[in-house]
This record gives C-alpha cells, sequence and structure tokens, in this order.
C-alpha cells in the first residue's frame, strides 16, 4: 500500500488545482521556506481525516481555506484527494485502488467521499485505522515531534502501539458502548425514582 497520488484544491496556499504523483518509496518535497511544503504534509492529515486545528498548524478549521493574496481572491471552499495503491489489499475493502477526497466549505459544511461514493468521517477513519493509518496520525512525524515521542509516558506509548496495531478503533467503539450504558443505567435509576414516588 502506498499513496499514489494526492490533488490539492483551494487548500492552503494551493489555490489552483495541483496534482502530484507519488512513486513508492521515498518522496522529497523540496523548495524555499514558505513555499508549501508543510501544507502538503498538512493536506495528507486532513484528507485522513484530521480534526484538530492546532495539527494543521491553524487557529480554526477554515483556516485550510485558500485565504486569497493581494493577487487573488479567497476561495470558498478546499478539497483534497489522496489516491492510494491498495493491490496488496492492506486497506480492507475490494479495491486496488482507493481514493479518499475531503471538502470543506466555508459556511462550515463538510463532505467526505470513498471512491466517489459519499461517506461519513467515521468510514474514512474506520477504513484508514484498520491498516495502522489513522486520525491519531502518529503515522506523521511533525517537525518537533520526535523529541514528543522520545518523551511520552508509556500510555501515550501504548496509544501509539495500539494504532499501529488497529485496536484502537475498538477501544474507542468500547468507550461509547460504556458512556451509553451509563447513560441507560442513568436513565433507569431516574425511573426507579419516578416508580417509587408514583406508589
Ligand atoms: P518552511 O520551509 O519555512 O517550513 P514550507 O515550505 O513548509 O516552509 P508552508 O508552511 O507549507 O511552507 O507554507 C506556508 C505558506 O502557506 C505561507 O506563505 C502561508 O501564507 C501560506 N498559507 C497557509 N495557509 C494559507 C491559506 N489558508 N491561504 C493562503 N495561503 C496560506
Amino acid at each position: 500500500m502506498y499513496v499514489k497520488s494526492l490533488t490539492l484544491k483551494g487548500f492552503k496556499s494551493f489555490a489552483s488545482a495541483t496534482h502530484m504523483r507519488l512513486e513508492p518509496g521515498i518522496t522529497c518535497i523540496v523548495g524555499p521556506n514558505g513555499s508549501g511544503k508543510s501544507n502538503v504534509v498538512d493536506a495528507l492529515a486532513w484528507v485522513m481525516g484530521e480534526q484538530g486545528a492546532k495539527s494543521l498548524r491553524g487557529g480554526k478549521m477554515e483556516d485550510v481555506i485558500f485565504a486569497g493574496t493581494t493577487g487573488r481572491a479567497a476561495l470558498g471552499r478546499a478539497e483534497v484527494t489522496m489516491t492510494i495503491d491498495n493491490s496488496d489489499g492492506a486497506l480492507p475493502i475490494d479495491y486496488t485502488e482507493v481514493t479518499i477526497s475531503r471538502t470543506m466549505f466555508r459556511n462550515g459544511g463538510s463532505e467526505y467521499a470513498i471512491n466517489g461514493t459519499s461517506c461519513r468521517l467515521l468510514d474514512i477513519q474506520e477504513l484508514l485505522s484498520d491498516s495502522g493509518i489513522g486520525r491519531e496520525m502518529h503515522v506523521i512525524v511533525g517537525q518537533g515531534q520526535l523529541d514528543a515521542v522520545l518523551r511520552a509516558t508509556p500510555e501515550e506509548r501504548r496509544g501509539f502501539i495500539e494504532e499501529a496495531a488497529g485496536v484502537l478503533k475498538h477501544r474507542k467503539r468500547k468507550e461509547k458502548a460504556i458512556r451509553k450504558l451509563e447513560g441507560m443505567e442513568a436513565n433507569l435509576s431516574r425511573v426507579a425514582d419516578l416508580t417509587t414516588e408514583i406508589r
């Protein structure tokens, strides 16, 4: 499995549609300071479901939309499409090529799609987390982040390993189920109180 291509349109400094074809192995992005190298990495994180504006080096989520320059007006939406070569079947989906896309509108709306079919953010997160790539983004090590990994607590380190092993999805589902059960128990106890009152 490898990232085969990436297309950015209206994402950060990439106002016009920009298509990048990647090969297996190591890819280097070179360019002068401020030319948008890190924006490409942000686009990868974003299309894979990143929800934290800070992780994308912005103040709010809309900051990923091209904000305009002296010669070019701001745009109303940002779009990123990533195509993954899945010929080794690493992603649990019956396609040798998987395209994931994310669009965000300035009014706050978002759209997600897998192979051109609209889906939920959760579908993308679950698809990727089964292969060890995920929302927690330990697959993207940013500048200065190595230090944070080295200084991580044993619990945080376990989180990295769990995500790589694909167990994080199940842990999150378990936590959600526990929260639902707790809510249910609170409701039941309220019903019991009311029953006692009525009697
Ligand atoms: P360095 O080598 O210094 O780390 P870089 O090549 O990684 O730089 P980036 O940080 O990717 O550069 O890009 C920064 C540029 O992106 C800045 O010029 C900034 O103004 C521009 N930029 C970021 N967000 C937006 C946006 N929403 N609209 C327009 N331009 C943006």
